[in-house]
């Protein structure tokens, strides 16, 4: 190509928005600086006895499903190295038999509560050394949520950046003091699900700084073990070999002393991932198909000079020093995913799920008054009837929804149902409650005549690997699945006393349901995973005055939101303005705007239209 092509290709791309990749020349070594120098020490004299193989078997995985986590390493028995365990993930131990199912990040997110969320951190990371898992592979600081629709967006802390980089900071150094590391994913611009491995989101510098990066930086400042770099390409480059990304900002920049992992195969070629600043690949083998990358050959590359010896030494070492600042290179527990390691932790699950939902509307019925007939609505009222974790990494939506699916999830080791809860509550103020989980007419029937009649509607998504419904990951619409609408309209029109409980991965569109009289209060419960019940039902009674707020915000159309998945590369043209920041500068009245959330009854107040 000639350099006029290059140049020409160069303006092209600064015209529409994007940066241009710097050559892979500077690599950029670990200092061990800050809080890191103490491991770093150690990390350098285990890294002098260890051989060239050793070396390239720490930073290449054995395979998929060749061990017991996700993500494994081989040990190295000289320097008393295990063979290291990568786990899902972001709300606990995937897989695991004995653990338990906190809540998703978004609903953290949704209670502003930076000592829940750091407990909730601290609980995961003991749970994870207690399974002798090394690495849990969380927290989420991307996708951010520049969609509304995006399938993965509830895994972490919604569209605001200030408030998702102290939801990072907090969960790292929650799960680091509890002695796992942290892996800060996924780095960067992975906001949607649809072609997420081959498009390239093409993201300008001041975007990428004040947005996207955003919250990797205060992972960064909080010491994250590892990052892990996502499918997509940045800016027409791999975000697995991007020496911009990787290099400049993440490592240079940010001064980055943990490692970076691929995401599972987002690993492209052999010397490319190598001098572009990426340290650990995973799963390292033939999954899905794909050649292995690393392994033997990045040893003949390394013998060939193709990569340095000096950036294999930088790779190995910054993932020794992880494991040192850690503190596991004593007494860490061998894996076993299948130990009980529950402890108390249902406790920040039932204080997450119930300080963070958000009461949208209440025109006074709320907190309930004693009510002697209780008419209990929908298919989601109750836990899915095959069986909790029935559907493999939760894809379905049946039944109560707690989680969305994909590999962010872990199996319920109980599930709080709202209408067992409920139950029990009424029962014992001497109420009959009853429960109607078939269509609409019979959810009228059964709301006439009762004192209350509460309602659930649900809206999910999730990873793209598995499709639920005719949603392939990112939702399809803002509309709530099962003909919620039409199912709260039949109620309502039978019972002038509805409650409608929300729960969702985000955004819904509720302006049909708002505009029936006899919706009394909107319950907006989120995703309250094992704790459902018992934490609507301290709401719902008045245990607790209502104290969460909108994490992102909900519209009145769903076209009223910056953008949608695109079918290719994506040019980030709405720059800064995602969620309410868009609002603001194009002038568009939210029903609920970002932060809202009533706290106290009675109140009139159902959004702050103007
Ligand atoms: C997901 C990651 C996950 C990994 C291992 C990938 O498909 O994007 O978030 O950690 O799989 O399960």
């Amino acid at each position: 190509m000639s350099f006029r092509t290059i140049c020409s290709l160069a303006l092209a791309a600064v015209a529409r928005g994007a940066q241009v990749e710097p050559d892979a020349t500077d690599h950029v070594f670990a200092t061990g600086a800050g809080s890191w120098a103490a491991a770093y020490s150690q990390a350098s004299s285990a890294l002098s006895k260890l051989s060239q193989n050793d070396k390239v078997s720490l930073v290449s995985g054995i395979g998929w499903n060749k061990g017991p986590c996700v993500g494994n390493t081989a040990a190295i028995g000289s320097i008393g190295y295990p063979q290291l365990c990568l786990q899902d993930g972001p709300l606990g131990v995937r897989y695991g038999t004995g653990v338990t199912a906190f809540t998703p990040g978004i609903m953290a997110a949704s209670t502003w509560d930076t000592e829940l969320m750091r407990q909730r951190g601290a609980f995961m990371g003991a749970e994870a050394k207690g399974c002798g898992v090394n690495v849990l592979l969380g927290p989420v600081g991307g996708p951010l949520g520049k969609h509304a629709v995006g399938g993965r967006n509830w895994e972490g802390f919604g569209p605001d950046p200030y408030l998702t980089g102290i939801a990072m900071a907090e969960t790292i150094e929650g799960m680091q003091s509890s002695g796992v590391q942290a892996s800060a994913k996924h780095f960067i611009g992975n906001e949607q699900e649809l072609n997420r491995e081959t498009m390239s989101s093409n993201i300008d510098d001041r975007t990428l700084h004040e947005l996207y990066l955003w919250p990797f930086a205060d992972a960064v400042h909080a010491n994250v073990a590892s990052v892990m770099c996502s499918y997509n390409k940045l800016n027409s480059t791999w975000a697995c070999e991007s020496p911009r990304m990787l290099n400049s900002i993440l490592k240079d920049e940010l001064g980055f002393q943990g490692y970076v992992m691929s995401d599972w195969n987002a690993q492209h070629t052999t010397t490319g991932a190598a001098n572009g600043g990426m340290d650990m690949t995973m799963p390292g083998s033939d999954y899905n198909g794909k050649t292995i990358l690393w392994g033997p050959q990045l040893n003949s590359a390394v013998s060939s000079n193709q990569v340095s010896k000096a950036r294999l030494d930088d790779m190995a070492k910054r993932i020794l020093a992880a494991w040192y600042l850690t503190g596991q290179s004593s007494g860490y527990p061998g894996i076993n995913i299948k130990a009980n390691v529950q402890s108390n932790h249902k406790e920040n699950v039932r204080a997450v799920a119930r300080d963070g939902i958000v009461l949208l509307k209440n025109n006074g019925i709320l907190p309930l008054k004693k009510p002697s007939k209780i008419a209990v609505i929908g298919s989601a009222a109750v836990s899915n009837p095959q069986g909790i974790n029935s559907c493999k990494d939760r894809g379905c939506n049946t039944g109560a929804l707690g989680m969305g699916w994909g590999s962010g999830t872990a199996d319920y080791p109980y599930f709080s149902a709202p209408y067992d809860v409920i139950k029990a509550k009424g029962q014992s103020e001497g109420a009959t409650v009853t429960l109607s989980n078939a269509d609409s007419s019979s959810g009228a029937s059964a709301a006439s005549g009762a004192d209350a009649a509460i309602v659930f509607i649900t809206s999910d998504s999730g990873e793209g690997y598995i499709t639920v419904e005719r949603v392939a990951g990112d939702r399809n619409d803002l509309d709530p699945w099962h003909g919620g609408n039409q199912l709260v309209q039949a109620v309502a029109s039978a019972n002038k006393n509805t409650i409608v409980v929300v729960h969702s991965v985000g955004p819904v569109i509720l302006e049909s349901i708002l505009a029936l009289p006899g919706v009394q209060a909107v319950v907006w419960a989120g995703l309250p995973s094992q704790e459902s019940g018992n934490a609507l039902v301290d709401v719902l009674w008045g245990a607790v005055s209502p104290s969460g707020k909108l994490p992102y915000t909900i519209a009145q159309r769903a076209s009223d939101y910056a953008s949608s998945p695109s079918r290719g590369d994506d040019n980030f043209q709405e720059g800064l303005f995602i969620d309410y920041r868009h609002f603001d500068k194009a002038g568009i009245a939210p029903r609920f705007e970002f932060g809202f959330g009533l706290c106290k009854e009675p109140s009139n107040v159902s959004g702050h239209m103007t």
